[in-house]
């Protein structure tokens, strides 16, 4: 079981560069935090497009051989993160079809929420589904469509509710799709003349792309010979751009809301010190992705900051857990923390948010042993109470222990001298952009849309987990 919620899926697209499939491969590599099950890279060259998926990172799947056959100038990629849904073949990304008109290879972050409906409908005309993806209901219902292919996309979008960005490849275009609420990320940059699609621009940095900006949401883009040219084809409705892509998901060296990701986090960390101060003698984050909100968080209060938890970055994906028995060695194994750090010291511990609680116990048990004198926390968003249900993998409300446990509660179980959350008002103001642009029913419940009932067993069926 995961301490920590994840990301589903990262994609990224290249039109009009005689390196596309290297450039992608690299391209995926800066995404590998959003998603670490399986990959893939779907390549077109005149009417001929290969793909080559597998399961596993990155540097797992790709190598010279199997990438030297990917040949063309138009590719999109995808990696992709599942814990609940199956984590098999089928289920890798771009999903290819072959349909009346050609080719087309769909790489999808973000889930849908009416997928049980469409699914039933599209089954009892006859179709027939290769995976469990809902990705797969988009290109179906391309299919079905009447006209050229961008009457018949634009129309099967329409149709989809829920949280998409896409990456679109046919054999003369790629098209970039972002749902009409914005919540998952993609922008859109440069390169020696080509367009770049990524679901962050820490992708754009590694292959020496110009950031040029976000695909905004509802906006689909047509990349092909003719140039680039937006549609929006979708009713207008407030963004709902998830919040916590900010908070925790996103790279800090990306680019969101034409903001770096470092500097909002960093800005959380000083609300959170204003909201909560605390009488310490250290800083501590949980690295890395506490890194940038402690710095925040030091230097508004003047506290020192240390790196007294260090984090082990070759546990491998194959890390046995430990049985019960020893299961604090394990949490060990990730982070340890530096006793000559935080022997005698009051310690604030900055934590980027507590899902279960239940690997903060075992941290804070290890920091006391190693001879923390008080160890407190903050964390630098509010309490998570909701599940989400737009492209992140979320445990059930019941196991979100702020759903059903009072902070005090919470406090006592993590072990901590004091515990205080950054609360909605201050998150909101440390986002770049108009608060009222932002998704945040993780902390509220407030969802933006209504979610199809049935959506809790596709889950538990393994649908939809882009
Ligand atoms: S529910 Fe939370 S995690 Fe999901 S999109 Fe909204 S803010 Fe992001």
């Amino acid at each position: 079981m995961h301490s920590k919620i994840k990301e589903d899926c990262g994609v990224f697209g290249i039109y009009g560069h005689k390196d596309a499939a290297r450039l992608t491969y690299l391209g995926l590599y800066a995404l590998q935090h959003r998603g670490q099950e399986s990959s893939g890279i779907a390549v077109f060259n005149k009417r001929e497009i290969r793909c080559h998926r597998g399961m596993g990172l990155v540097s797992d799947i790709f190598n010279e051989e199997n990438l030297k056959p990917l040949k063309g100038d138009m590719a999109i990629g995808h990696v992709r993160y599942s814990t609940t849904g199956p984590s098999i073949i089928k289920n890798a990304q771009p999903f290819l079809v072959e349909y009346s008109d050609g080719f087309v290879a769909v790489a999808h972050n973000g889930n849908l929420i009416n997928t049980h409906s469409l699914r039933e409908r599209l089954e009892k005309k006859g179709t027939i589904f290769q995976s469990s993806m809902d990705s797969e209901v988009i290109v179906h219902l391309l299919a079905r469509e009447k006209g050229n292919f961008k009457k018949r996309l634009l129309s099967a979008l329409k149709s989809i509710k829920g949280a998409f960005s896409l990456a679109i490849l046919t054999q003369d275009q790629m098209v970039a799709a972002r749902d009409p609420y914005g919540f998952r990320p993609l922008s859109i940059g440069r390169l020696d003349g080509a367009y770049v699609i990524a679901s962050e621009s820490c992708a754009f940095d590694l292959i020496q792309a110009e950031y040029i900006r976000e695909v905004e949401p509802g906006e689909v883009l047509f990349i092909n010979k003719r140039g680039l040219q937006s549609v929006k084809p979708f009713r207008k409705v407030a963004p709902a751009k998830c919040i916590f892509e900010f908070i925790y998901f996103s790279r800090p060296d990306s680019r969101m809301c034409g903001s770096s990701v470092y500097e909002v986090r960093k800005e959380l960390g000083r609300q959170l010190a204003r909201e909560h101060p605390v009488d310490a003698d250290l800083v501590l984050p949980i690295p890395d992705s506490g890194n940038c909100a402690a710095l925040g968080f030091a230097q508004e209060s003047g506290i020192p900051f240390e790196m007294g938890i260090i984090r082990n970055h070759y546990i491998g994906r194959t890390f046995i857990q430990p049985s019960q028995k020893i299961r604090n060695l394990g949490v060990k194994i990730k982070l340890n923390p530096v006793r000559e750090v935080v022997k005698g010291k009051k310690v604030v511990i900055v934590e980027d948010s507590i899902v279960r609680g239940t690997t903060s116990r075992v941290r804070m048990k290890t920091l006391r042993e190693a001879g923390a004198r008080e160890v407190h926390m903050r964390v630098s968003c509010p309490p998570l109470v909701s599940p989400c249900f737009f492209g992140i993998d979320f445990p059930t409300k019941e196991e979100l222990i702020a759903s059903s446990h009072s902070i005090e509660k919470i406090r006592r179980f993590i072990g901590l001298n004091s515990l205080a959350y950054l609360s909605i008002e201050r998150m909101l103001e440390a986002m770049p952009v108009d608060k009222k642009s932002f998704c945040t029913a993780c902390f509220t419940g407030n969802y933006p849309l209504r979610v199809e009932r049935k959506r809790a067993k596709q889950r538990r069926m393994g649908w939809s987990r882009q």
